[in-house]
């Protein structure tokens, strides 16, 4: 169910067992993962179906740093779906590099690596039914 609480229902109560905030690839990714199990789960998206100027206000900044090469609007984007809403829509599994530390990249290596991670989603594919 879909609630617009800025235009339906003002000041509806809403009870769940689980809250996600942001309706952001993260956020659904969560949600639907929760999907099918006896929680209760509301997504809460501060943005509408379509970007609206007045809710995009919300991400402005202050940039105290380089100048951003594109507006820092065309890189978050506060609607349903969150900054997905801006590509063209291209998603890929990642490489077993992308787990590894690379000292001439700060803070890389992960706590998994890249097999334990394909198990989880090849878990999950098998508990929906999929190949
Ligand atoms: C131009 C561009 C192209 C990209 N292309 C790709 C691509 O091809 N493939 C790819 O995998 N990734 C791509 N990315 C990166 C990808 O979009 C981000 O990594 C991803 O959107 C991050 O997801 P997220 O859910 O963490 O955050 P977001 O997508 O930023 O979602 C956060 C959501 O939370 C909401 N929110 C924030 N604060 C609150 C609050 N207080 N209350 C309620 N709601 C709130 C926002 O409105 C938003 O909907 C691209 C990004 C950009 C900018």
């Amino acid at each position: 169910m879909r609630i617009d609480s800025l235009r339906e229902v003002p000041d509806i109560d809403l009870e769940t067992d689980i809250c996600i905030v942001g309706s952001g690839p993260a956020g659904l990714t969560i949600a639907a993962e929760l999907a099918g199990t006896p929680w209760r789960v509301l997504v809460l998206e501060s943005g509408g179906c379509l970007r609206d100027p007045d809710i995009d206000r919300l991400n402005d900044i202050e940039n105290v740093g380089a100048a951003r090469a594109r507006p820092h609007r065309d890189a978050r984007n506060r609607v349903l779906g969150g900054s997905s809403d801006t590509w063209s829509g291209r998603c890929g599994y990642l490489d077993e590099i992308d787990f590894a530390c690379r000292p001439w990249v700060p803070g890389s290596g992960w706590p998994i690596r890249a097999e334990e991670a394909a198990g989880v989603a090849t878990h999950r594919a098998a508990r929906r039914g999929q190949p």
